[in-house]
């Protein structure tokens, strides 16, 4: 617990970011877990893995931007992003992640407009591809600005997807109104942000049953459950869930990281589930790698291993 609310804190802190980018030292740890730099290597890893009968969400790597110059180039990189998935022909199996201070939520005020006309630019680029778009959730101050944004934009864009996180103890609420919204895309996950006890759950147990509480709540709708994890557990009750809610394998997914569980992923394809893996890519790696490395101690001594082989 307290090396992960070490990390989660290093995964915020500029300092560390600047040292870390670019170091060879941490290349062993990016290509496991990033496609690669450029939006082409995206694409790649995106053909590569539908020709294995995988979907996927790409995410261009970026958060907590500082300037909207910088919103600006993250908004036409996912434009440029979703141009070359409509002309290699991968609409129909590749999607985008968008992270809202990635495009410019964080930037006070005016940042909620900003983020508000990029994410509308993103879903018109989506729209003219043939794809869809998944609205990631970031720290517990963004969560209801990015619902807001979310459910501004889903009139004209109703595929819009957006993330519930089960570690905040407000989900509860976020999952009923969400289910009460038939067609809505809803991605599911623990949540990979630092939790606030009088806001959020801290033990692993009281995650793990607010995500099957929240998880069978949207089964039981007419939404369309993303089942984000890979906890084995978590994993076979979705299973369960849906067979329960007689839902067929077209009425729901599960997702995982690129780079986590490749079997896993696999194993279900193969029985004919649709599994969609989220292939994060850019330079700016940091923040998210290290969020990795929280989650999963083995992630963290994997980047040890690398780091001593050097
Ligand atoms: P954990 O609680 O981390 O692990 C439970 C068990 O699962 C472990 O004990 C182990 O048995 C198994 N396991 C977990 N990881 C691995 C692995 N790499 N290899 C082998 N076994 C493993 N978080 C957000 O806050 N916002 C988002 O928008 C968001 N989007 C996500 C999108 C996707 C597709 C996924 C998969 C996750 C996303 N997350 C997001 C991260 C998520 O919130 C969790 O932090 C992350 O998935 C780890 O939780 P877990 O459910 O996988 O299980």
């Amino acid at each position: 617990m307290v090396l992960r609310q070490t990390l989660l804190a290093a995964a915020r802190s500029d300092r560390l970011r600047a040292a870390a980018s670019g170091t060879r030292l941490t290349r062993g740890i990016v290509d496991r877990f990033v496609a690669g730099e450029h939006a082409e290597d995206a694409v790649r890893t995106a053909g590569e893995l539908a020709e294995r009968g995988l979907l996927t969400s790409i995410d261009h790597l970026g958060e907590d931007t500082g300037h909207p110059c910088r919103a600006e180039d993250v908004t036409k990189g996912y434009r440029h992003l979703l141009r070359l998935l409509g002309q290699a022909g991968l609409a129909s199996s590749a999607e985008v992640s968008v992270k809202p201070t990635a495009v410019g939520l964080a930037l006070g005020e005016e940042g909620v407009q900003l983020a508000a006309g990029n994410l509308s630019r993103i879903c018109a680029a989506a729209a003219e591809a043939g794809t869809t778009v998944t609205v990631d959730m970031e720290g517990e101050q963004y969560v209801a600005p990015t619902l807001r944004l979310v459910a501004s934009l889903r009139g004209e864009y109703p595929w819009l997807g957006c993330v519930l996180q089960s570690y905040l103890r407000r989900t509860d609420g976020d999952t009923a109104a969400m289910a009460a919204e038939p067609g809505a895309r809803v991605r599911l996950c623990k949540g990979a942000y630092a939790s606030d006890p009088a806001t959020g759950y801290t033990e692993r147990r009281d995650v793990d049953a607010a995500y099957v509480r929240q998880l069978r709540r949207l089964m039981d709708s007419e939404t369309y459950p993303m089942v984000a994890t890979h906890d084995p557990r978590l994993i076979d009750i979705a299973t369960t869930l849906a067979r329960r809610f007689g839902r067929t394998y077209d009425g729901f997914e599960y997702q995982m990281l690129y780079g986590a569980r490749p079997e896993e992923q696999r194993r279900l394809a193969d029985l004919g589930a649709q599994v969609r893996v989220y292939v994060p890519y850019g330079r700016d790696w940091y923040g998210y790698l290290v969020r990795r490395m929280a989650e999963r101690p083995a992630n963290a001594a994997f980047a040890a291993r690398t780091l001593l082989r050097r």
